[in-house]
């Protein structure tokens, strides 16, 4: 039965608007994502595009995961180096989850760069 109620909506409303965030994050379908990862990977040659690190792409590689692989410190720490999707403009300064504005980033890189664009 729809009654017009909708539970989320409420919460939102009863929000001071300073609480409400202006931008949410869109939710993405796994396979949009999946899309979007293997088109940004390509274009950026599956390598991060500050420091070119390039992960090993598994044969079939269809964007369902991240890439990366886990390695050793040299103190001896198990880390694990990923390539991520860094967006140009940042989500933060209206920047949307979209091909044109993402890049191929390793999470180390994209630690350094943080909320900043030129
Ligand atoms: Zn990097």
């Amino acid at each position: 039965m729809d009654d017009g109620f909708s539970p989320m909506e409420d919460v939102l409303d009863s929000l001071p608007a300073r609480r409400r965030p202006a931008n949410p994050r869109p939710r993405v379908a796994p396979e949009t994502m999946a899309r979007i990862r293997l088109a940004v990977y390509g274009r950026d040659w599956f390598a991060c595009v500050t420091c070119g690190w390039s992960p090993d792409v598994p044969d079939g590689y269809d964007g369902r995961y991240a890439l990366g692989e886990d390695y050793v410190d040299n103190r001896g720490r198990a880390r694990c180096r990923l390539l991520e999707l860094d967006h140009i403009i940042p989500h933060l300064h209206g920047g949307l989850f979209a091909v044109d504005n993402l890049q191929a980033l390793c999470n180390s890189c994209n630690a350094r760069k943080g909320a900043t664009h030129p």
